[in-house]
């Protein structure tokens, strides 16, 4: 069956976020009935995505140019710095439309169980941006894990001799959410996050 090339598209596909062994099965089935108009496009398109795109030199970003569009945009505030895990959260942040600056990914956050250390992100590049452009304020956009605090608060330490300012998204209640349903620790950090209105 190795050699057989259904089942090593399916196995290919299979590997990919969101599509199990059963649901690539369902793909590949889906695209032989109709190579010519779903799998040769399909083949195309991975080579062209493939050659073309490819990360940010400035932001990390995965883009068909470097620096990226949203780098190399004069409309942004290029003072301003949202720091994210990865670029699918790039991507969610820029669908959004809330977001005017520019972005800096870092590539993964820091974990002791996982083995990533500070060396494994794109640390020193953001310390480096921070020296050469006029940024006036960086938003940390991590994850409210434990990983993602953990990597929140060894970027604030990193900065600090930067003296700039940095900001964290805050945490609370989802919009249309109902207050009962929530889990605890989401209602504490709502709380504890509460304004004067
Ligand atoms: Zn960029």
């Amino acid at each position: 069956m190795q050699n057989d090339p259904v089942e090593h598209l399916i196995t290919l596909l299979s590997r990919l976020p969101g599509l199990g062994r059963r649901s690539a099965r369902r793909a590949v089935l889906k695209m032989l009935m109709d190579p010519a108009d779903r799998m040769l496009p399909l083949a195309e398109a991975l080579n062209a995505a493939a050659a073309a795109v490819r990360p940010c030199t400035t932001c990390g970003n995965l883009d068909t140019q470097t620096p990226c569009h949203i780098c190399a945009d004069p409309h942004r505030d290029h003072s301003l710095v949202c720091v994210v895990e990865g670029v699918a959260d790039l991507w969610a942040l820029e669908r959004a439309h809330t977001h005017r600056g520019t972005y800096h990914v870092l590539g993964g956050l820091l974990s002791a169980l996982g083995g990533t250390g500070p060396d494994d992100l794109s640390i020193t590049p953001l310390l480096r941006r921070i020296e050469t452009d006029r940024i006036e304020e960086i938003i940390l956009a991590l994850p409210a894990t434990v990983d993602g605090a953990t990597t929140s608060h060894y970027l604030t330490d990193r900065l600090k001799p930067t003296n700039t300012p940095i900001t964290r998204l805050a945490q609370g209640v989802p919009i249309g959410g109902a207050l009962a349903v929530l889990d605890d620790g989401t209602l504490a950090a709502a709380f504890k996050a509460r304004r004067p209105l």
